[in-house]
């Protein structure tokens, strides 16, 4: 299990970016947040800074 982002909420804020412990989201060329899904521990961290639910389980 992994994280994903909701592209349509995201808003490109980054804060998920700095707060991941395993450095595995980056904004891309979209402006919006990505998860390298085969690096994520699914700690949850960055759906906890996100200010609007982008991040969510799969
Ligand atoms: S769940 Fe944790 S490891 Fe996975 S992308 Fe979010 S902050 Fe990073
Ligand atoms: S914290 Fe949320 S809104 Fe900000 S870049 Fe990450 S997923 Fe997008």
């Amino acid at each position: 299990m992994a994280y994903k982002i909701e592209k349509d909420s995201c808003i490109g804020c980054s804060a998920c970016v700095d707060a991941c412990p395993m450095n595995c989201i980056k904004i891309g060329e979209d402006g919006k947040a990505e998860i390298d899904q085969d690096v994520c521990i699914s700690c949850g961290t960055c759906a906890g800074v996100c200010p609007v639910g982008a991040p969510a389980e799969e």
